[in-house]
């Protein structure tokens, strides 16, 4: 059922921020898509999933549409893998186990991130070595101009590094209406690159792990570190992880002791985001009703009343520190909605 209505956004976004929308609209098919798109003349709605990579900075008088469309759907199969089709408003956590259930693989790693699945390619998701990419086949989505659909393979998508093409050239230009995925029926790629799960899947006195064995790991050390938004409003981490050229890494090390990071490439090295701010002073800092969490400088947190233009501010001023002391530029990786 498609409606629009003056709605409290509360309860659909995860930083738990209190904005009203005046037109709020909730599409169940693609069908609803299009009627919508109609309905307001293809003028650029907000487009919303799960609401836990958002922040509403003010109010929203600009059209919602939050996307609802189930299902999940064995495409095509053989004795080595399957091939699914996804609604959009799954929840990306209920397919990783309806997979893991059926002992398909591919999605372990991605374990317990929350989000639907429609929004899932929009940053590539990715978490414990794993990335959306390395099981995308491919999706379908209308386009907000036309209400046509295209189907984007993963190379028109451009995945890379929490972005892909729907966060660059066709950043809301296109709802994304269901996502596929080829899943491992046996031989299961057991990924163990990061390094903290391996050393949990080593203590636990596991030799030969299960897919099961590593969505369980991966959601103890989930549960263990990340804050969950339903007890502290958060969008987990707020700025991407900074990737420098290794000159300006190798200035970095002039000032500072033991800098951690990741190589990228031959010439490029990530540094984790929440080093750099736990450096300026802003691990467990709490201003007004927002803050950095305890135990992560890289969430910021809504400890109760916050608004939008709060959590806002108080992130432009961790940008502002850590460009001013390492002049590194961190990027947003939670989506800033202005209105
Ligand atoms: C505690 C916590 C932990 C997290 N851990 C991780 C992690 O480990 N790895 C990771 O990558 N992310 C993580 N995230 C971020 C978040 O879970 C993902 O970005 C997720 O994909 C967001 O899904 P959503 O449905 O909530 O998207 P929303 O917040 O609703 O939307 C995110 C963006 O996608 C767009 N969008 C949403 N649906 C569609 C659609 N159908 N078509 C087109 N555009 C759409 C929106 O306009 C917006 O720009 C975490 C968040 C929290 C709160």
């Amino acid at each position: 059922m498609q409606k629009t209505k003056k709605t409290s956004l509360k309860s659909y976004n995860s930083f738990g921020v209190n904005a009203i929308s005046t037109k709020f609209t909730i599409a169940n098919s693609e069908q609803k898509i299009t009627e919508f798109l109609e309905r307001i003349s293809f003028s650029s709605p907000i487009i919303l999933g799960g609401g836990t990579n958002i922040l509403f900075k003010n109010n929203i008088d600009t059209n919602i549409i939050k996307i609802e469309i189930k299902g999940i759907t064995i495409t095509s199969e053989t004795s080595k893998h399957i091939d699914i089709s996804v609604g959009a408003g799954e929840k990306w956590d209920d397919l990783v186990n309806w997979s893991i259930q059926r002992n398909y693989g591919g999605l372990e790693n991605l374990s317990l991130i929350p989000g639907n699945v429609g929004s899932a390619p929009i940053q590539n998701i990715g978490a414990y070595g794993v990335e959306l990419k390395d099981c995308f086949l491919r999706c379908r989505a209308v386009s907000v101009e036309s209400g046509t659909i295209k189907i984007f393979n993963s190379n028109e998508c451009d995945f890379s590094y929490r972005s892909s093409i729907f966060k660059k050239d066709l950043k809301n230009k296109y709802i994304i209406s269901n996502v596929s995925f080829r899943l491992s029926k046996k031989n299961h790629k057991i990924n163990l690159s990061y390094e903290p799960l391996k050393k949990h899947i080593i203590n636990k006195n596991i030799t030969e792990p299960t897919i099961k064995d590593i969505s369980n790991s991966v959601i103890e050390i989930r549960n263990s570190k990340l804050p969950d938004p339903k007890i502290i409003g958060n969008c987990g981490s707020f700025f991407k992880n900074p990737i420098i050229s290794l000159i300006d890494f190798k200035k970095l090390n002039e000032t500072q002791n033991n800098v951690p990071f990741f190589n990228v490439s031959p010439d490029k090295v990530k540094v984790p985001a929440a080093w750099l701010i736990e450096k300026c002073g802003f691990k467990g800092k709490k201003e007004g009703n927002t803050g950095t969490h305890k135990a992560h400088a890289l969430i910021i947190v809504n400890h109760g009343k916050a608004t939008g233009k709060e959590i806002f501010n108080f992130a432009q001023k961790i940008k502002n520190a850590v460009l001013r002391k390492f002049n590194i530029l961190l990027e947003e990786e939670v989506n800033i909605i202005e209105n």
